[in-house]
């Protein structure tokens, strides 16, 4: 095999990418870096450095996974959220910048410096763990239906060495009977069932039911806004994050539930992404 330098095998992987993916230079970095275990400086510090055999071949069978269309964070197992990485695989949805105003919005809420928080439907425990790196006194609760991310979750605990993050497998508050809360977050499945969206690029390798919800959407978030009612302390919060399209219906939701302060919070792309009451 002939010997490929940093900066022409990362030519060559952004090249072959740019026919299927609409990220090829940063996919191409991310599986670059991946190969070499070293961070994003190197490269460009070292582009003549040649990679060892071995290495090219584990970059042209990444590079052929990417083609076929598996998530970069797939094929690396990390994905980074809050600036902390986290674990990932196909049992849950890959966590998305997005959800960062969801963690931002929760931090600046007037909260008891122990509040108790519940994280529902936590996937790789994103949500959860990013509000305890922060608020280390917080009891943050994080529960899932699905046993594959249970498990993801509790690696990702331990991974980002937060032990008093409480996981616990529960569909939506199935096993919190009595349990009361300051903070009820969630980003549940909104996607409605038909979306073309789901044809399309990483959602296709991730669960369905991590991802799409019946009533065009809203079932889950309906579901969450009309049992939380029983978990939440006198003047707590609820906060969902949501579709760009749904902050209209589910605000009008929460103030039919009596919710107070219902207000809507925008994304950095400026699309309405969640929803407080
Ligand atoms: N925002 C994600 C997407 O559009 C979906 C996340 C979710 O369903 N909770 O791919």
């Amino acid at each position: 095999m002939t010997r490929t330098t940093i900066a022409e095998a990362l030519q060559w992987a952004s090249s072959v990418l740019s026919a299927t993916s609409e990220s090829a230079h940063v996919d191409a970095e991310v599986l670059l870096l991946h190969c070499l275990g070293k961070n994003r400086s190197f490269i460009y510090a070292w582009p003549e450095r040649q990679l060892t055999d071995e290495q090219h071949k584990q970059l042209q069978q990444m590079v052929a996974r990417r083609a076929q269309g598996v998530p970069v964070a797939h094929i690396v197992g990390e994905r980074e959220f809050w600036s902390l990485p986290f674990i990932v695989n196909e049992s849950t949805l890959i966590p998305r910048p997005d959800t960062e105003i969801l963690v931002e919005t929760a931090l600046n809420l007037p909260l008891a410096e122990n509040a108790a928080v519940l994280d529902l439907g936590t996937g790789t425990g994103a949500i959860a763990l990013a509000l305890a790196h922060e608020r280390p006194q917080w009891q943050v609760c994080a529960v899932d239906n699905v046993g594959a991310a249970v498990e993801l979750a509790k690696a990702n605990r331990k991974n980002l060495a937060l032990p008093q993050v409480e996981i616990l497998k529960s569909d939506w508050f199935s096993e919190l009977a009595g349990r009361k809360f300051q903070l009820i977050a969630s980003n549940p499945p909104y996607i409605e069932e038909n979306d073309e969206h789901l044809a399309q690029g990483d959602v296709r390798f991730e669960p369905r039911s991590a991802l799409t919800a019946g009533q065009q959407g809203f079932a889950a978030l309906f579901h969450i806004a009309e049992h939380a009612r029983e978990f939440l302390l006198p003047g707590a919060y609820l906060l969902l994050e949501h579709g760009f399209t749904q902050g209209r219906r589910l605000r009008e939701k929460l103030n039919e539930l009596g919710y107070l302060q219902v207000a809507t919070v925008r994304d950095f792309g400026s699309n309405e992404r969640c929803t407080l009451g």
